[in-house]
């Protein structure tokens, strides 16, 4: 890997008036000094005179390749309900050779002429043809006769609407596309200045995963969650499976990843009481205890630890349940963590620091879920993404951007958490009392979140003797950057390599 010298920088957090000269020597941070002091023997200079350089950026949780998958299925987020029709029955000329249609980012409520029955519609609109349409958080789908039938369901009584784990069969069954490219992956991750992300994709993606960044070729460290489904298959095989990887290591997979419940949008999320505009609904309680108290035993026995996805009040007290009751058996400290963590019970905070849970959150779901979180959860709006109240509470917070639900632009994602603004950095703060500020939202993406993501410990740091996982950015103040283009990302070095500089796809 070889040394570096990077002349006349400034480092962040820090005083900006100050510069200095940084050693890298193979991959690892030696020396911060004086500018014109730095130490060049065998080392490449570069001078960045004026520039910050700054930790890069972890992502703790996304959906890395299907990311990619996402940017090339038909978009309906922009689109009013009514214009569904059109934009299907002008799809299908452009589908040569083809008779399948993938969508998203549809919401409530569904237009008119859709209803009562999906199905029928797009039927009529485009007969015999497979259409998978998944709402915007990906846990409700539209889906046509044909789908329905791709999965063994019988389409003539349904009315098209599918969610959660019936929403996973159809879309498991109508048939994907090739995983994208894990290099094309990484560079998408570089080019926001992220250099370690935990990915929590399909399963065929952990084998793509691991062989091609077997040698750090990826530039990022790629962590990853096993299904639960594909563990019990394995163990139901009679084989056995072990968590991957180290600290260090370019690919690792330390968790099961269970899904306790649903979401806001489609009103799946388990919740104590029921939703203040369908107050008979409490949500779904996706998983019976009988089945994740076998998990867990099974989780603790192999050494694993547990990723789960919790979005309600009463999901996230349930989920911490879980976690504490495999801590017990397993006795060893691993990152076991509540994925999204969206609403809490006050209540249950305590237990939740006791056990010592890592809240994993995605505040720039505030963008999409601000107007219906008053509506849907009425006073218990106030605990959801409430950052403020569960840092106060002690319990380790790491954050992500959830791409595809979001976007994987990571200073949006600090943003949301500085400000609890609109997606425009507009509108009126919603909790204000709930914002953090710059610093700590920014540790949450670097520092803080190693433990949580299994990364070697320094890292996220400039400290000397840790991991040089770092980007160098052209914006005046750090602390004032909204949105990735206010950044004026130069360059990223990570494993002793720039990523950006000289490469035609920059
Ligand atoms: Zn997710």
């Amino acid at each position: 890997m070889g040394a570096w010298l990077l002349q006349g920088v400034k480092r962040f957090p820090g005083d900006p008036d100050a510069r200095y000269d940084l050693r890298i020597d193979d991959g690892v941070i030696t020396r911060w000094c004086n500018a014109g002091s730095g130490d060049t023997t065998d080392a490449q200079v570069r001078d960045l005179d004026g520039l910050w350089v700054l930790p890069a950026f972890v992502d703790s949780h996304l959906h890395l390749l299907y990311s990619l998958e996402h940017a090339r299925q038909l978009d309906l987020s922009q689109l009013p309900p009514e214009s569904v029709r059109a934009l299907l029955a002008n799809h299908a000329p452009e589908s040569v050779g083809e008779s399948r249609v993938v969508g998203h980012g549809w919401k409530d409520p569904l237009s008119e002429q859709l209803l009562p029955d999906p199905r029928r519609f797009l039927d009529a609109v485009l007969p015999g043809w497979t259409v998978f349409l998944w709402n915007s958080d990906h846990h409700r789908a539209l889906v046509s006769s044909a789908a329905l039938q791709a999965a063994g369901i019988d389409p003539s009584q349904h009315s098209g609407v599918v969610t959660e784990e019936d929403a996973e069969l159809v879309w498991a069954a109508v048939g994907q596309p090739p995983l994208e490219d894990a290099h094309a992956a990484s560079r998408w991750l570089l080019r926001r200045g992220i250099t370690a992300a935990t990915t929590f994709d399909r399963g065929d993606s952990i084998e793509l995963l691991r062989r091609e960044n077997s040698e750090d070729q990826l530039g990022v460290r790629i962590r990853h969650g096993m299904p639960e489904s594909q563990f019990l298959e394995v163990l139901d095989g009679g084989g056995s499976c072990f968590p991957e990887g180290k600290e260090d290591s370019s690919f690792a997979m330390p968790w099961i990843k269970i899904f306790l419940d649903g979401t806001l949008g489609s009103r799946t999320a388990w919740m104590k009481s029921g939703y203040d505009d369908d107050p008979g609904n409490l949500g779904v309680e996706r998983r019976p205890a009988a089945s994740l108290e076998r998990t867990a035993r099974l989780a603790a026995r192999y050494g694993w630890a547990l990723a789960i996805h919790a979005i309600g009040d009463a999901a996230v007290a349930e989920a911490n349940r879980w976690i504490q009751f495999t801590r017990d058996l397993r006795g060893t400290d691993l990152p076991d963590r509540i994925e999204h963590f969206q609403c809490f019970d006050p209540e249950d905070l305590a237990a939740i620091r006791r056990t010592g849970t890592i809240a994993s959150m995605q505040p720039c779901h505030l963008f999409q879920d601000r107007q219906i979180l008053r509506s849907r959860w009425g006073s218990r709006a106030a605990h959801a993404l409430a950052l403020k109240s569960i840092d106060e509470a002690g319990i380790p917070v790491v954050m992500g951007s959830d791409a595809p639900i979001e976007s994987a632009d990571p200073w949006l994602d600090i943003a949301a958490a500085v400000t609890r603004l609109d997606r425009n950095g507009e509108g009126e703060a919603f909790y204000p009392q709930q914002r953090v500020s710059f610093e700590k939202a920014f540790r949450w993406r670097t520092s803080s979140a190693a433990f949580a993501n299994m990364l070697p410990s320094g890292w996220g740091t400039l400290d000397p003797g840790s991991v040089a996982d770092l980007q160098v950015i052209g914006a005046e103040d750090p602390s004032r950057v909204r949105c990735l283009a206010d950044a004026r990302l130069i360059d990223v070095l990570s494993m002793g390599e720039w990523r950006l500089s000289n490469r035609e796809d920059r």
